[in-house]
């Protein structure tokens, strides 16, 4: 690495303090150059941040505040770190910025930071992640599960079941160096033992892994209905029900509204199918094409039905073809305050497995039980303590090693070849090193960096 980046570790706009950042080999010397001397190793120090080489008068500087000198390899990246704090202005920021590059730094991509500190053995490649994932914690219980990941719990886990899968092969691939024994050897009890302790481990982790991922990226849910059905205010009493906060943000297509909202701490992601009406231009075809390909990935769609206006549920029989295949259905049936309390007949043609719910977005009756419904949809457990913060390739990775081990359990079983044992217990432990990024492709590490902010 040998160029040096430099960028706002503060966010933009205006603020008490702002943050500027650099990193990499020329820092002192830009150090020298801004602020006429290298201050000293960790210690705050109260600078001025010059305009240019020449004398301090006064419009020859551009801000004063304090400066932070972290030599390498005590920083966050591993390399020359300085850290400036000066007034928080994005006018007084960008020109301290546009001095750094003068001074020979080039503007950092984002996560760039974060990245160095992975490529410098900092952090390996889940906590790195799981720096991200706290910037982006939208409840405390997310915030929770990352910095557990951050401190290096989910990699401890992960490496500590790699070594038990070594300690596994070792003693595989030694009874296939001494062939005669290797029956002897795959009928061993304590191999068999081994091996489920470790399935064990594994469990635990995916389960801690699955609450965290349910934290950080939740369920995404097909909001669907008549209009005047309810559906709005279905949405902001489910919101409601946990104090959240309701943001409405626009989708990635014109006809993609997407909300999210919070139930205990998951957050829900809520599409809308505004955007499945029939198409009058190619633009909108389009924009057809996306939501229903967005919908089609949905965890659940929610169906509401006015229980008042249309108790059989005719309006979900209508629609019902519209809607994506194969994402199970939950009918809502809303507004019971006004429905003759007799059971709701949805009717056969609703089709068995279609699970239904009634309450009243008016009084809040039945949001109980669909927000333990949702939760239930998901296997998400808010009193779970051990979330870790997990990305969906770290569970699909750990789902590879639970297929591996499923197959060295059964070859073991099966007295089968040594050799297969070993073969299956080394594609486990690979798996596993993709978690912590022990062999992390360029194109993978460019995807989980792109995703962080500039400055991080
Ligand atoms: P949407 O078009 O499906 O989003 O429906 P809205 O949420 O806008 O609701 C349509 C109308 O029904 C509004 O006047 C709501 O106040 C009313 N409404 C919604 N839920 C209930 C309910 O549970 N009980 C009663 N009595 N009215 C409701």
């Amino acid at each position: 690495m040998s160029d040096t980046i430099a960028a706002a570790a503060t966010a933009p706009g205006r603020g008490g303090i702002a943050i500027v950042r650099l990193s990499g080999p020329a820092t002192p010397h830009i150090a020298i150059g801004l602020l006429g001397k290298l201050p000293p190793a960790r210690v705050a120090t109260a600078a001025t941040f010059r305009a240019s080489g020449s004398t301090d008068g006064p419009g020859d500087s551009i801000d004063s505040g304090l400066a932070l000198y972290f030599p390498a390899p005590h920083s966050y990246t591993g390399e020359h770190v300085l850290e400036l704090h000066g007034h928080g202005g994005p006018v007084l920021v960008e020109a301290l910025i546009a001095r750094l590059l003068q001074l020979g730094a080039r503007r950092a991509q984002p996560g760039e930071f974060t990245q160095r500190a992975y490529l410098n053995g900092k952090l390996d490649l889940a906590q790195a992640e799981a720096v991200a994932d706290l910037i982006d914690a939208a409840s405390s219980a997310a915030a929770r599960a990352a910095l557990r990941s951050l401190s290096g719990e989910f990699s401890d886990r992960v490496l500590a079941l790699s070594e038990a899968l070594a300690e596994l092969r070792v003693q595989v691939e030694a009874g296939i160096d001494f062939a005669d024994e290797a029956i002897d050897l795959l009928s061993d009890q304590s191999l068999q033992a081994r091996l489920t302790e470790a399935s064990g481990q594994l469990q635990a982790l995916r389960a801690a892994s699955r609450q965290g991922r349910l934290l950080t990226e939740g369920m995404t849910v097909v909001i669907a209905g008549r209009p005047n059905a309810g559906k709005s205010s279905v949405l902001n009493r489910l919101a409601g029900h946990d104090a959240a906060i309701v943001t409405s943000t626009p989708g990635t297509t014109r006809d993609l509204l997407r909300e999210r909202i919070l139930i205990d701490g998951m957050p829900v992601h809520v599409l809308d199918t505004a955007g499945l009406r029939h198409a009058v231009d190619a633009i909108e075809a389009e924009g057809i094409r996306r939501a229903r390909a967005a919908m089609a990935l949905a965890d659940r769609i929610l169906f509401v039905i006015d229980a008042a206006a249309d108790p059989q549920a005719a309006g979900y029989l209508e629609q019902q073809a519209l809607l994506p295949a194969g994402v199970p259905v939950t009918l809502v049936f809303n507004k019971i305050d006004l429905a003759s309390s007799a059971a709701p007949a949805p009717g056969a043609a609703c089709g068995t497995g279609v699970v239904s719910v009634r309450l009243s977005a008016l009084t809040g009756e039945g949001f109980d039980a669909l927000a333990t419904h949702l939760k239930a949809c998901m296997g998400f457990e808010p009193d779970a303590s051990g979330a870790l913060s997990a990305r969906a390739r770290h569970l699909e990775a750990l789902a590879r090693v639970d297929a591996c081990l499923a197959e060295a359990a059964r070859l073991l079983a099966a007295h089968d070849a040594p050799e297969l044992v070993a073969e299956e217990l080394k594609r486990a432990q690979q798996a596993l090193g993709d978690v912590v990024g022990t062999h992390s492709s360029d194109e993978l590490l460019g995807l989980i960096f792109a995703r962080f902010c500039i400055g991080k």
